[in-house]
């Protein structure tokens, strides 16, 4: 599978190319919301999942084929991006390709360990993850590896404000009945004030959660964020833009890479791919769904195309 994928658009990030420097799915979180389904098991041991030269000499070719149409190169992917033992390395020398700006999405667990904080010190964004302001809310919504501990990953993320001269944005997922009662958000307001990120944005589950009861915070609930958050914080919706997925040969290829990554609607999809045409779309994942390697997947009554791989509880 190829490591480089997209571009898609991102309301943070513009059209943004991706890079996934793990392999499906490798995280040391379970968030109960993950799009890219159950973590089983977690894995939290750093190693160089993908060969490191292989990743940035794809990033090279994509880089030439998408030039003038991306605005930010991102880690982000199929798992915790800082799980890859030479991200730092990787950050540097996809800086030196070109002049795009170099994001890291994170969970932010292992911002706790100088080495981490080092490595992404050579990004010019890194944005971690803070569903919780409590040890007893984290280990609801995002059912970590032992290690770190609730406060300890805090002050990773405190720690890392310290020497980070980049932009610092803090995500934080909202999920109805868990993080947007009053205490939950004061508890959360109390983080954000000791960990000082440049932003905080606000985003909403609309791709499947690893759980099927997962859902949106109500208007109530939304309001209430944005009344205890809203000095800081914004609300980001999914942005509406097209995925590009030209740089593919073919559909197939084209597919898995992205729905790695993202599941996907069926309208999406073939919106992506409309250079193909609307049959060869649906031949192609008609031919993936017989060979089982994709398949649907009914989540807030739509209908979502996923690696078949993926675990998402029924
Ligand atoms: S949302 Fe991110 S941190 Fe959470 S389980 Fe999925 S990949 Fe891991």
């Amino acid at each position: 599978m190829q490591h480089v994928f997209g571009p898609v658009p991102s309301r943070r990030l513009g059209q943004s190319l991706g890079i996934d420097p793990v392999v499906p799915k490798t995280c040391n979180w379970n968030c109960v919301y993950c799009q890219l389904g159950r973590s089983t098991p977690l894995v939290a041991e750093r190693r160089e999942y993908v060969p490191a030269e292989a990743i940035v000499a794809e990033v090279a070719e994509r880089l030439q084929h998408y030039r003038g149409r991306i605005d930010w190169v991102t880690f982000v992917g199929s798992g915790e991006t800082t799980l890859h033992s030479r991200l730092g390395w990787m950050i540097r020398r996809v800086k030196a390709l070109s002049d795009m700006p170099v994001a890291v999405i994170t969970n932010g667990s292992l911002l706790y360990l100088p080495a981490v904080r080092e490595e992404l010190a050579a990004a010019d964004a890194v944005l971690p993850t803070l569903d919780a302001g409590t040890a007893d809310l984290y280990r609801k919504i995002n059912r970590p590896w032992p290690e770190p501990d609730f406060a300890t990953y805090i002050q990773g993320l405190v720690d890392f404000r310290q020497g980070y001269r980049g932009h610092y944005w803090l995500e934080v997922m909202l999920v109805r009945g868990m993080n947007d009662t009053e205490e939950a958000l004061r508890a959360l307001a109390a983080q954000i004030e000791r960990i000082r990120p440049d932003k905080v944005h606000l985003t909403l589950p609309e791709r499947p959660p690893a759980e099927p009861w997962v859902q949106p915070p109500d208007e109530e609930g939304l309001m209430r964020a944005l009344a205890i958050l809203g000095k800081v914080a914004e609300v980001v919706h999914p942005a509406s833009g097209a995925f590009d997925l030209s740089g593919y040969d073919d559909p197939a290829q084209a597919v898995l890479a992205v729905l790695a990554r993202h599941p996907m609607r069926e309208s999406e999809l073939t919106a992506a791919l409309a250079r193909w045409g609307g049959d060869a779309v649906q031949r192609t994942l008609a031919a993936l769904q017989r060979s089982g390697q994709v398949r649907v997947l009914e989540r807030y009554g739509q209908r979502f195309w996923t690696l078949a791989q993926a675990r998402y509880a029924e």
